[in-house]
């Protein structure tokens, strides 16, 4: 089978390589198409390091071909699945809270991490998620991205009426713009970038406010808001206005998450004793955890959330490095790799 390795940074190749045998707890999943995310991205600059040669790619989707002999589950060879590409060992005090996506294991040396970019890829039966087969796999493929969304929007606690602003019109502020108006929020998109902002009002944005001109985007939020700044909000820029922007623009009992990450250890800029007179809260989200995988599947599958207009590029895993490069462009939204095995 044919695989993508990153073996140095900005260096990819894809080679001819041994498809991997199944073994008795397994599942063989012919891969379908896989979406390049920031992760991928920034192990190719080199940003990130994790091991070299590494198959890179977490956003996967597939079609079962084999099972092992010890698989329990109710899994069937021809379905078709999204694949959750993170190891969670279920016994840890963090999966066992809810939180898995912390699991303490996950990255325990000897384990399949990634492996996305590949024709072929095993995993546990706990990491494939049955989708219709009427669901396009190249849309199957965005479940991790919008479970990360759907968990992001949980920890702000997110209302059916509430006004939530998102800070970043890139591929993940997109997704949780179309999650948070499928829970029945008033959705604010802001960006410095104006052709970003009108493909957020394309796609359902409430109001769109233009970042570029510093302090007054903040008034626009607050004349969107009757003067008391937003419910929730959430950052997924790491532009170090964008922190300025999400501590002048919440309400009383606002609620604040910090989505994106940085290289550097940016402070925000807030205040005790407003946080305090606030009843402000303000917290993070990494990942996803399986019930945010399963939702994320179920949105995807029923066409609640419709991600045909996010996918900017679909390359063939021969061009996989051209394929980083692009998604790394800054002009595109998701760029999928098909797979051709
Ligand atoms: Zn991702
Ligand atoms: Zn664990």
């Amino acid at each position: 089978m044919k695989a993508a390795f990153l073996k140095a940074p900005q260096h990819i190749t894809v080679e001819d390589v041994e498809k991997p045998v199944t073994g008795p707890g397994d599942i063989l999943v012919r891969a379908a198409y896989c979406g390049i995310c920031t992760l991928e991205q920034r192990l190719y600059t080199g940003e990130r390091k994790l091991y070299y040669p590494v198959i890179p790619g977490h956003e996967a989707s597939g079609i079962i071909v084999e099972l092992g002999g010890e698989v329990k589950t109710q899994h069937q060879a021809g379905d078709h699945v999204a694949l959750d590409l993170v190891n969670r060992c279920h016994i840890c005090p963090a999966c066992l809270s809810g939180n898995s996506n912390m699991c303490e294991n996950r990255f325990k040396k000897g384990q399949r991490v990634l492996g996305g970019f590949a024709e072929y890829i095993l995993v546990r039966p706990d990491q494939a998620y049955v989708v219709p087969p009427d669901l396009p796999l190249e849309k199957a493929a965005f479940s991790e991205p919008v479970a990360c969304c759907i968990r992001s929007l949980k920890k702000v606690s997110l209302k059916m009426g509430e006004n939530l602003l998102i800070i970043g019109a890139g591929p993940m502020g997109m997704m949780h713009l179309k999650a948070a108006l499928l829970m029945g929020a008033r959705v604010i998109v802001s960006d410095i970038n104006k052709s970003r902002l009108e493909d957020a009002r394309t796609m359902g944005a409430d109001a769109v406010v233009d970042a570029s001109n510093g302090g007054r985007a903040v008034e626009e939020i607050k004349a969107l808001t009757e003067n008391r700044g937003v419910d929730c909000c959430i950052v997924t820029s790491p532009a170090p206005q964008a922190l300025q922007t999400a501590a002048d623009s919440i309400a009383v009992n606002g609620r604040l998450n910090i989505y994106t990450s940085y290289n550097d250890k940016p402070m925000l800029p807030l205040d005790m004793n407003s946080l305090h007179r606030l009843e402000a809260l303000v917290t993070g989200s990494e990942g996803r955890n399986e019930e945010d995988f399963y939702r994320a599947t179920r949105v995807l599958s029923f066409g609640k959330i419709d991600v045909a207009d996010l996918i900017s590029g679909i390359y063939p895993l021969d061009r996989a490095g051209e394929a980083v490069e692009a998604a790394l462009s800054g002009s595109t939204y998701r760029i999928l790799l098909k797979m051709e095995g």
